[in-house]
Formats: structure tokens, C-alpha cells, sequence
């Protein structure tokens, strides 16, 4: 039986007011927020960590669009400006395996301001959502928790943009997990420093590694279309391999082995995505558990990095990513759920708001959209099936079966369905009307007007 106690009830400041209210500040939140203040309505993006970005500057995952061929029908809009703006910012390098740019995890902290500066958003950092306001079947704000106590904000909408669908949890709308066991890993991403990248490169050049690699002779299991087996991947097994049979990593540590993103010119060999754990990423003690079992995995791997990958030899831990990197969790149970065959087969909706490339990676699957298949986002996948209205869910928390979420949790997806939603929340407040009969034909005329691809 747990003890409990009861909290006495108190009076709580409401220290803002806004139009838009968006809560997380990764792909999906950072491109709702910029969308809905260009579409002309009062806008306010809290993030509980000091950092615009979420797993992109929080985590250290860089690989924007990592899935990119010559022949790709890429999504257009706010997710291409991430990368155009980083990549004339000087904060993104070419990405090895794709005709894409990497994000420099770090700098784009610096481009995440400046965008939230130009559009007029109202940043507010290091604020925790805790708990919905809802009044009359409807949101109408959230109380945040900070160094200066327990807040309210008010707002007319409000985009949940957290990653694991914390607000819409929290009101009651109907989320569900995959079992634990079946979820995707959690990572603690790392970078190194010191690295000789000539001897890297040459060493990458002298045993190219491929996709069909990830699933040979270790513990991963992954099936692809067959086309994506021969192509180029920046994956490393061998280096841990060795590492096992000299005895400097133990055999519990099999799981080690993954890619790497990009190598500078000063020695940063960044995107190290070598560590994968199974745990809850809603749960304090596994999340706990994860950050000091993550590091350590790290330190080992880096141990064999230095012994058996070239160039490795004088390198040494550069950073680990600010927090736990974590895949999947909570997903709204949508008005539309999607599901494998409209990510498979070209998905064509009426209410889309964004396309994304037949991209799939995860629950051990991956198809590289090598050609032009594209498929459609419906507008109604972020949208709670019941609970209070002026919700909205944007970024990896879409509603959709395992198939689907493999597809739309990637960052390109999440900021298309992060301006959908932006657009969505500002146009339902200029037209009076709420989530549920917006007029999608304007948030669409709106979305092409803002550069993105909607069919
Ligand atoms: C290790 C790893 C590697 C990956 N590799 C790739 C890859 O190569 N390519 C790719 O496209 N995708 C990759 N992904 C997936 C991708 O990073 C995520 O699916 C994507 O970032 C999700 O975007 P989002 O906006 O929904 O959420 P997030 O990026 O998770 O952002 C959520 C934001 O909300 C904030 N937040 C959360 N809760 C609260 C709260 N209660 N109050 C206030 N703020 C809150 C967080 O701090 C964060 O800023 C990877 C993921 C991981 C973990």
C-alpha cells in the first residue's frame, strides 16, 4: 500500500497570456511554434530545459535527414529550413550516408534562438508543464513548475509537443504504450573529441559498412525491403567485436554497436548512437537507472573505440547528451490512427497537412526511401479521439500502430506535423472555430503559403 498525503489547495499567479500555447520544444514544438506566429496569432513555447531543439539539442541527434537519396520526394517547409538555415549558419556539416546536412547539436541551440527570435515567439525556458487547466470540457492553459514555484498560463490553444504526450495524459485524453519490452531502445548519445579524421575516413573507406550489416553477426534484428542491403551505412560493430574477444568489454555489453554522424575537420567525431537500453522513458527510475547505465555503456565503448578503431586512438569523450535519448513512449489514440499500409503504400489523405518519404526505421524495420514514395500526414492523427477540446498533439506522438510511428516519429516528420499543428491551432482561433472543424482547406492554403508540400 503507498502512503500518500494530501496537497492543501493554493492560489497560483497567472504570470502570461497567449493564443498559442506550445509545451516541448523539439522538431514537432519548435516548427508549431514558428508556424502558428507566422500565421499572425500570439504565440509562446515553453520548454522545461534551457534549450530549443529537444533530442536535436538536448540528446545530440543529428541526423536530420539521413534517409536522403537523389531520387527522395522529400517534405518541404519549416523541417528543410532547420537544415537550410543550419547549413548557412554554419551549424550543419554534409551527412555521410545521405545528400543531406547533419545538425551540429550545438549550435543549433544558437539557430533554434535566432528563428524563435525572428517569428516574434514568446520563448519561456526552464519551465516544467505539471498539470492542465481545464475548465468546461475545454484547456485553457497549464501550470508549470520552476525555480520560481508553481505557474499558470493561460491560452486559447494549446499544442502538446512534449515527445510523450504529457498534457494530453495528463487530461484525461486516451494515450497508450507499447509494452515495455517491445518498445523502442533508449539511448545516452555521446560524442568524442581528438579524433584523427584521415585516419577515420580511411579506415570507413577501406571496409564500407551497410545496412545489411546491422543485422549480421550481432544482436540486432532488422528486415528492409532488400534494395536499402548494399548501400553505404556509417555502422560500427567490428571495433566492439574486437573489444569482446580482448576482454575490455564484457560480454553483457553485446548491445554495443550503432553509427556514428559526422567527423570534423578539428577532431569531433559526433552522433554516437552505440548505446541501446530497454526502459520506460515516463518512468523517474528507469530514466534514473539509464542515465548512470547509459554513461557507463559510453565509457566502455569508447574504451574499445580508442584500441580498435583507427584514428580513435588519442580521442576521448567530448560530451554526453544533456539528457537520455528516448524513442518511444506515450501515443495518442488519434481520430485517425495510422497504420502500416499508409506508410507502405503511399498514404493519400484529404486532410493532409505535410508529406514525409517512405522513411521507416524502427521496431526493426528499415526502408530508405531510395525512391520517389511519399505519403501523406492526416491532420486528424493529432487529434486526442476524445478528452478536453483546444488540444492538439504534435512530433513522435501521433496516434498510429508500431509500422506507422517508425515512420512519423522522424524529426522531418514531426516538424511537418508540428507547422500542421501551428497552423492548425492559429487559423481555428482567426476563424473561431475549435480543432474539431477548423476549415483544413485554409490550414492547408496556409501551409502552402508558409513553403510546405501538402500533396
Ligand atoms: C538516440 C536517438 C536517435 C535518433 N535518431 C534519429 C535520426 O537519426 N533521425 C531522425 O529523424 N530521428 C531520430 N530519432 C527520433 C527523433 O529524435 C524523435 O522522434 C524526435 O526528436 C521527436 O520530436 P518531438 O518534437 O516529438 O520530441 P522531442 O524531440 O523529444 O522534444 C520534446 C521537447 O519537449 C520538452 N518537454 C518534454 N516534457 C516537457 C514538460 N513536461 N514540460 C516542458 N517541456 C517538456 C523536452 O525537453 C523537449 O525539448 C532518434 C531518437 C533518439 C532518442
Amino acid at each position: 500500500m503507498i502512503r500518500t498525503i494530501t496537497e492543501p489547495a493554493r492560489a497560483i499567479d497567472v504570470i502570461h497570456e497567449t493564443d498559442v500555447l506550445v509545451v516541448g520544444s523539439g522538431p514537432g514544438g519548435l516548427a508549431a511554434a514558428l508556424a502558428s506566429a507566422r500565421t499572425g496569432v500570439q504565440t509562446t513555447l515553453v520548454e522545461r530545459y534551457g534549450c530549443f531543439g529537444g533530442n536535436i539539442t538536448q540528446v545530440g541527434v543529428e541526423g536530420f535527414a539521413w534517409y536522403r537519396h537523389p531520387a527522395t520526394v522529400d517534405s518541404e517547409g519549416i523541417g528543410r529550413e532547420f537544415e537550410d538555415r543550419a547549413k548557412a549558419m554554419g551549424a550543419a556539416l554534409p551527412e555521410p550516408q545521405s545528400i543531406s546536412h547533419a545538425l551540429d547539436a550545438e549550435a543549433f541551440k544558437y539557430v533554434a534562438d535566432v528563428l524563435v527570435g525572428e517569428a516574434g515567439v514568446q520563448p519561456m525556458l526552464h519551465r516544467m508543464f505539471v498539470a492542465p487547466i481545464v475548465e468546461d470540457g475545454e484547456i485553457r492553459g497549464i501550470i508549470t513548475e520552476s525555480k520560481a514555484g508553481r505557474e499558470a498560463i493561460l491560452a486559447k490553444r494549446v499544442i502538446d509537443a512534449t515527445g510523450d504526450a504529457d498534457i494530453a495524459a495528463r487530461v484525461g485524453a486516451p494515450v497508450f504504450k507499447t509494452p515495455k519490452d517491445e518498445m523502442m531502445s533508449v539511448s545516452v548519445m555521446f560524442s568524442m573529441c581528438g579524433v584523427n579524421k584521415t585516419a577515420f575516413i580511411d579506415a570507413v573507406k577501406a571496409d564500407p559498412q551497410t545496412y545489411a550489416d546491422w543485422a549480421k553477426d550481432g544482436e540486432w534484428s532488422v528486415t528492409t525491403a532488400g534494395k536499402e542491403d548494399a548501400l553505404f551505412s556509417p555502422f560500427l560493430r567490428k571495433p566492439f567485436q574486437a573489444a569482446h574477444k580482448a576482454g575490455i568489454l564484457p560480454d553483457s555489453l553485446k548491445t554495443i554497436a550503432g553509427t556514428w554522424g559526422t567527423v570534423s575537420d578539428q577532431g569531433d567525431l559526433t552522433y554516437l548512437n552505440m548505446v541501446h537500453m530497454t526502459l520506460d522513458g515516463t518512468d523517474p527510475d528507469d530514466l534514473t537507472t539509464g542515465e548512470i547505465e547509459g554513461r557507463a555503456q559510453a565509457m566502455h565503448a569508447i574504451a574499445a573505440l580508442r584500441q580498435f578503431m583507427p584514428g580513435c586512438d588519442n580521442a576521448k569523450l567530448r560530451n554526453f547528451g544533456m539528457t537520455l535519448g528516448i524513442r518511444d513512449t506515450r501515443k495518442i489514440d488519434a481520430v485517425y490512427n495510422m497504420i502500416d499500409g499508409d506508410v507502405r503504400g503511399q498514404g493519400r489523405f484529404d486532410d493532409s497537412i505535410g508529406i514525409f518519404p517512405e522513411f521507416i526505421d524502427g521496431y526493426g524495420l528499415l526502408i530508405i526511401p531510395t525512391t520517389g514514395r511519399y505519403f501523406h500526414i492526416p491532420y486528424r492523427s493529432m487529434l486526442p479521439k476524445s478528452g478536453p477540446r483546444n488540444l492538439i498533439v504534435a512530433g513522435r506522438s501521433l496516434g498510429g500502430d508500431k509500422v506507422s510511428h517508425a515512420a512519423v516519429r522522424n524529426m522531418m516528420a514531426c516538424a511537418v506535423a508540428g507547422q500542421g499543428a501551428g497552423v492548425a491551432a492559429a487559423i481555428s482561433i482567426k476563424h473561431d472555430r475549435d480543432f474539431h472543424t477548423v476549415d483544413i482547406a485554409k490550414v492547408q492554403a496556409e501551409l502552402r503559403r508558409q513553403g510546405a508540400r501538402i500533396a
